[in-house]
């Protein structure tokens, strides 16, 4: 049956960024589908514990700070006692910082590249070769952003950071794909959560915003949950490298 497809029983998925907005959205969306959750963030993540639990789904949790220098190798110790294999990864944690080109600091740069970029490809790097790779099957979900396409206003080391998944997601899929390993990222449109709460603070660029998405309105988690549960499954099983953009027509304007 087709809808067996997308169903995610029996797999394990590693959420990183799973306190809160998009991430905590996947939690649950993907327990819901079956999975088994663990959430990566550098804080509590009881609530999404607790909305997984009441959605009857298992949740684990890695508590670490993926901006550390050793936070991929901490995240592989504790995922081998937590579970026996992983099957799906979302890279979703991620930081942005408003600040114009001409005043951005060295360390606001390398903070955002660091989380948003580097993380994204060794955590992946770490996850293929203790697990996709020997498996020769896996799901890799990058998230991506309007600013993977477009350069936006006052955030140029995001733009750069968001550019680099859509490049990064085409690249592992080349590498990975002969080895069943499907990579592909999904681009959110504008999204209200913590993410963009000082955008939607500012009336004129939220009018500015608002104004260009054709569905009239910001886009939520459950917005991009049915996106996160196809890439994630195996109804997408022969789709690699590709970036989709779940934008409310903001690309298409
Ligand atoms: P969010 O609520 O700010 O979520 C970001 C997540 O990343 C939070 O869980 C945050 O944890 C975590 N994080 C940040 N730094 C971390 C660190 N050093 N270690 C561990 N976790 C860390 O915003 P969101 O909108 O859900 O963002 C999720 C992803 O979607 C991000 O990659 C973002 O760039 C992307 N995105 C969002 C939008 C949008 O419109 N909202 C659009 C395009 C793309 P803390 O709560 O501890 O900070």
């Amino acid at each position: 049956m087709i809808l067996d497809l997308f169903r995610l029983n029996g797999k394990t998925a590693v959420i990183t960024g799973a306190n809160t907005g998009l991430g905590q959205g996947f939690c649950i969306a993907f327990a819901e589908a079956g999975a088994d959750v663990i959430g990566v963030a550098r804080r509590s993540m009881q609530e999404t514990k607790e909305k997984v639990e009441k959605a009857g789904g298992n949740f684990q949790e890695i508590i670490v700070d993926l901006s550390q220098p050793n936070a991929v190798e901490l995240v592989m110790e504790n995922c081998n006692s937590l579970c026996q294999n992983v099957d799906i990864l979302v890279n979703n944690a991620g930081i942005i910082k408003r600040e114009e080109a001409k005043d951005v600091t060295a360390e606001n740069w390398d903070m955002v590249i660091n989380l948003n970029e580097r993380l994204v490809f060794f955590l992946s790097q770490a996850m293929a070769n203790r697990y996709f790779l020997p498996n020769k099957s896996g799901k890799i979900i990058n998230i991506a952003s309007m600013l993977s396409y477009q350069g936006g206003i006052r955030v140029p080391a995001y733009a750069a950071s968001k550019s680099a998944v859509m490049g990064i997601t085409k690249a592992l899929a080349n590498e990975w794909a002969p080895f069943g390993i499907n990579v592909n990222a999904i681009a959110p449109g504008y999204m209200a959560t913590n993410n963009t709460t000082n955008l939607r603070n500012d009336t004129q660029r939220s009018e500015a915003i608002l104004d260009r998405i054709p569905a009239g309105r910001w886009g939520t988690p459950n917005d991009i949950m049915g996106a996160g549960i196809y890439l994630a499954s195996e109804a997408s099983a022969y789709v690699n490298g590709f970036t989709l953009a779940v934008d409310g027509g903001w690309l298409a304007r």
